[in-house]
């Protein structure tokens, strides 16, 4: 049987199997991938849970309101109202005194704060100083954490901006996604090109030093040339924005999203463009002497440490706080409610308002260390010695996906990077094949069998 970790060295069929959908890790294991319990009472599981000694610790605020809903998003939920957004601040509040009060993660320092949403740069800045104050007020916040706040750069005013610097955030990630002025409006944005860098270099001006500016790209954007992406997006962040941090995406289309239509009608940039696009900003960017942090995000400076995004690829101890809010605190993931109604219901009844809560199964474990290192553009087989990747290394290099580093270990290639998500999977697979009980190998030969009977 043809090993399926094995990658065709033909580039048409190894890009055909790396952006293929197909089953988890290869589609290995189907014993190890069994899904995991839940967990008939999430209040008592809550209450068990404790935080994992060798893991950092963060914590996830979800404010889940938009001004408006822009074409490419999955994740739209309420739009901004005043009175509810202070209704729910007001139980935010609650819910983070009500944790703080079990004393379970208030001892450990968290090393990093993350504010994600709908938009947080939509709180007011009295609400923004209440929220954040109330963090640092109740738990211990690191000297050095990374506290950010994610938001859209229409209507983050001067005021709103002075309330996170006295507050204690030290990052803010605006979603931008382009610095083209049509593009922004097709996308539901308000500002122009000019509008977008003055409001950024203003922020710079009032923070200084105190508060890293990020932001994300995207390529691939319907109406998008290629040459626009690198001419007026990837050159105009060195040379033209304040900002000391990028996120570069490929556009991924939501079904159901305004933008999916127009992909339809319009088509879309080809896998090969898109990949030959992710090479030529990272070339650039790298030319420019900007670090690459990870597959996707390059800081310009020191300022930027890009902590929160590999925290959560890794899945380190996240205690999440809000409607709609993810979070793990170790083997446990933890999904707050959607709902902002029964969010409110829930936190009034003094509960954790915890929709769904269950136990990983082992595949989490095992994907976290090779997560890390792919994420971060390596992959050292010394870090994971119980397993012998060599019947993999010489197919891979052959490939094109990874060449070996002068410091031991293997680099992802750009091409490597691109499909850096599968790779991970696909060496997740690999490491637990190796590990297989006869029983495991058994139900992955009957799978296989009932496939090739059923296709
Ligand atoms: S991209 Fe952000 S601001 Fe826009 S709809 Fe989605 S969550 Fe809201």
């Amino acid at each position: 049987m043809m090993n399926p970790f094995f990658l065709p060295v033909d580039r048409e069929e190894l890009m055909k199997k790396l952006s293929a959908r197909s089953a988890p890790h290869g589609g290995m294991m189907p014993g190890m991938m069994k899904p995991p319990a839940d967990t008939s009472d999430p209040q008592a599981t809550w209450r068990s849970l404790r935080p994992t000694d060798d893991q950092p610790l963060v914590i996830y605020v979800h404010i889940p309101f938009c001004i408006s809903r822009c074409s490419f998003c999955g994740f739209y939920r309420n739009r901004t109202d005043d009175a509810a957004i202070e209704e729910y601040v007001k139980r935010l509040l609650v819910e983070i005194d009500r944790v703080a009060d079990e004393g379970v993660f208030t001892k450990k320092p968290v090393e990093v704060v993350y504010f994600g949403g709908g938009t947080p740069t939509a709180l007011t800045a009295d609400q923004l100083r209440r929220t954040v104050g109330r963090l640092h007020e109740r738990f211990s916040i690191a000297p050095n954490c990374e506290f950010t706040i994610e938001g859209r750069l229409f209507a983050f005013d001067d005021d709103r901006v002075r309330a996170c610097l006295e507050s204690g955030v030290n990052r803010f990630s605006f979603g931008i996604q382009s610095f083209e002025t049509e593009l922004r409006r097709s996308l539901g944005r308000r500002l122009s090109r000019e509008d977008t860098l003055a409001r950024l270099s203003l922020i710079k001006e009032i923070c200084g030093e105190k508060i890293a500016l990020v932001a994300d790209l995207i390529y691939g954007l319907p109406g998008q040339t290629q040459e626009h992406w690198m001419e007026r997006n990837v050159k105009t962040v060195h040379r033209e924005s304040a900002l000391d941090g990028v996120d570069l995406y490929s556009l991924k289309v939501f079904p159901g999203s305004p933008i999916s239509k127009r992909v339809e009608q319009e088509g879309n940039w080809s896998e090969e463009d898109r990949l030959a696009r992710h090479a030529e900003a990272s070339d650039y960017l790298a030319a420019q002497g900007w670090k690459q942090l990870s597959t996707t995000h390059w800081g310009r400076n020191a300022l930027e440490r890009n902590m929160y995004n590999t925290y959560a690829k890794i899945g380190v101890d996240m205690v999440p706080f809000g409607c709609g809010a993810g979070g793990f605190i170790g083997d446990w993931s933890i999904m707050q409610e959607g709902d902002l109604a029964k969010y409110m219901e829930s936190v009034d009844a003094g509960m954790k308002p915890i929709g769904m809560i269950m136990q990983s199964p082992p595949v989490r474990r095992d994907s976290i260390h090779f997560t890390r290192m792919t994420d971060l553009g390596y992959f050292d087989p010394s870090e994971i010695p119980e397993t012998d990747f060599s019947p993999i290394i010489a197919n891979w290099i052959a490939a094109g996906v990874w060449m070996p580093r002068a410091q031991g270990g293997y680099r992802l290639t750009r091409l490597g990077e691109f499909y850096q998500t599968k790779l991970n999977s696909l060496l997740t697979g690999f490491h637990m094949a190796a590990h297989a009980t006869a029983l495991d190998k058994m139900k992955m030969m009957a799978a296989g069998i009932a496939g090739k009977l059923r296709g």
